[in-house]
């Protein structure tokens, strides 16, 4: 009766960095086939245990200038001194093949891609607590302290902007925050605005087909099956 759209739908992840996004949507997409995490690139350092083409495509900020020109980028913007964007090209031909595709980006990048494709998906991840993200920032390991510092910062002005995105999840304990992102795309495709046709069947055919069939018995109602 309902043809649904057949192209996939695109979802933005944000949340101040340590808030858990890599983490969550990592194992959003282990149980998922038809989900595909955009790889972006930046012009930033690869970090110990990165690999080129799996966490980030790494260009020089020349390079990286050199694509903005060429129009490469669904989107792009700077943060922490460094480019960061979203190469175009796959995501298009992913949405297409009818796969969703993920994009875990900063907010001024979000805004452009709100923009761009308003009917987009928009998850903000919040951390349960300053404290906790500033531990889990430490945790992880992976920026020394100025760089931790210049993160928290960016992440206190980042939690004003919350309310820009449809869905906010704390990740507070880790499963439930999985499962919540999980139940948010969910039901995203059972919005009517993804209907794309409404196949109504001839209403007096169906009545008179019923009418013809034999083997109803008016006779047995009210007995139990
Ligand atoms: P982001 O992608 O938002 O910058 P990460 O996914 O890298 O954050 O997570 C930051 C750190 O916090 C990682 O060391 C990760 O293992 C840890 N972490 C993520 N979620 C939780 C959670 N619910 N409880 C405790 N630690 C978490
Ligand atoms: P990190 O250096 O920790 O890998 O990323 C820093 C920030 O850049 C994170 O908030 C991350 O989500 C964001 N980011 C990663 N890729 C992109 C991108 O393609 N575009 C934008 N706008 N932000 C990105």
């Amino acid at each position: 009766m309902i043809k649904q759209k057949r192209h996939g739908q695109l979802i933005v992840i944000s949340g101040p960095s340590g808030a858990g996004k890599d983490t969550i949507i990592n194992k959003v997409v282990e149980d998922e086939k038809n989900i595909w995490i955009s790889v972006s690139a930046t012009s930033r350092q690869i970090r110990p245990g990165e690999k080129e083409g799996v966490n980030y495509f790494y260009f020089s900020k020349e390079e990286f200038e050199e694509k903005i020109k060429n129009n490469y980028f669904l989107e792009y913007a700077k943060y922490a001194e460094n480019y960061y964007g979203t190469p175009k090209e796959k995501i298009i031909e992913k949405l297409e093949k009818g796969i969703d595709v993920v994009l875990v980006i900063e907010i001024q990048g979000a805004m452009k891609i709100k923009e761009l494709v308003p009917e987009a998906i928009f998850i903000f991840i919040m951390p349960p607590s300053e404290k906790e993200l500033l531990k889990r920032l430490k945790n992880r390991k992976t920026e020394d302290k100025n760089k931790i510092i210049e993160r928290f910062n960016i992440a206190y002005k980042a939690i004003n902007e919350v309310t820009k995105y449809n869905y906010v999840v704390v990740n507070d304990k880790l499963d439930e925050a999985v499962e919540k992102v999980k139940a948010i795309i969910k039901a995203e495709k059972c919005r009517v605005d993804r209907i794309e046709e409404m196949l109504v069947a001839n209403k007096e055919e169906l009545i008179h087909e019923f009418l013809m069939e034999e083997e109803f018995d008016n006779s047995t109602i009210g007995e139990k099956i």
